[in-house]
């Protein structure tokens, strides 16, 4: 009797586990927010890992498995994660598929930048056809994501929608106070010019009033000839630009090159929650701004 108590309480405590409501985000960024509003209601997994090329993510079997089991999906939308949709139909999963209760596309209510105004066609090297798709390096567009994953995880577990609320409200809350901080450290380099290596950051560069003078790619996922870098080295001379931006998956040659004919300061960021040790997205952004604040201030 004693052993079958024991037994039944080691069950019960289970319990809370058991029910917990599996997610799958695209993205370790997404996975983090999912988290932070979920608490211990979700258990949430991340497809892409934190050093991939976030264009080049590489489906495995395993995502289909994670996918079929889910009943949140939370990805990044646009183009980012185009290669989620072939592993969406494997999974054969139809509470998560577009339309569904359990699929939440983070980009609805952001405001996007570089929407394409002509055809695009193969001559413009990869580009985002919809628009860039890297909105989540601006903290104001992180507060829209996390919206969007809270309306999802009330739509699938509406009985503790107070509590996804209440993380929420407080998620809002610190990421208020973050950028606030942020903006502060930021200030003095108010409209100061930077190379960076892709277009990764227009969302960041608006948010903290900084210039893009360049890229070191000339067109989107297409390397840089020696006479395009010639051209990125003049630009970065008369303009006075002392600091090439890259996310740490970058290849760092091109960005060593350039600032050995510059002086510059090349400055590698994490670009996804895991990569450089950053543990959430409020360390992700802050070690941005700071190296970015950093690499500025002595330039
Ligand atoms: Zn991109």
């Amino acid at each position: 009797m004693r052993y079958i108590l024991i037994t039944l309480y080691a069950m019960l405590a289970t319990l809370p586990a058991m029910a917990q409501v599996r997610v799958v985000a695209t993205f370790t960024d997404l996975a983090d927010i999912t988290r932070q509003i979920g608490g211990n209601r979700v258990q949430v997994t991340a497809l892409a890992r934190p050093q991939d090329d976030f264009h080049l993510v590489t489906p495995r079997p395993s995502m289909a498995l994670e996918l079929s089991r889910a009943k949140l999906f939370v990805r990044v939308g646009m183009d980012l994660d185009l290669w989620a949709d072939d592993l969406l139909s494997a999974a054969r999963n139809s509470y998560i598929l577009r339309g569904s209760p359990g699929y939440v596309d983070c980009s609805v209510r952001v405001k996007k930048l570089e929407v394409p105004t002509t055809r695009v066609d193969p001559s413009m090297g990869d580009i985002h056809i919809y628009g860039n798709p890297h909105y989540l390096f601006d903290p104001a567009n992180a507060k829209l994501a996390a919206q969007e994953i809270l309306e999802g995880l009330k739509r699938v577990d509406s009985a503790h929608a107070a509590e996804y609320e209440q993380r929420y409200r407080a998620f809002v809350q610190r990421l208020d106070e973050y950028l606030k901080r942020w903006q502060e450290i930021m200030a003095p380099y108010r409209g100061k010019p930077v190379v960076v290596y892709h277009k990764s950051l227009p969302y960041f560069l608006q948010r903290f009033g900084l210039q893009e003078l360049a890229t070191v790619e000339p067109k989107p996922g297409i390397p840089p000839s020696p006479g395009y870098l010639r051209e990125v080295i003049a630009r970065m001379k008369s303009a006075n630009c002392r600091v090439i931006l890259l996310e740490h998956f970058r290849p760092r040659r091109f960005a060593d090159a350039i600032a050995r004919e510059t002086g510059a300061k090349v400055v590698v960021l994490p670009a996804a929650v895991g990569a450089e040790g950053t543990t959430d997205y409020f360390s992700m952004i802050d070690a941005m701004v700071r190296r970015v604040a950093s690499a500025l201030s002595g330039s």
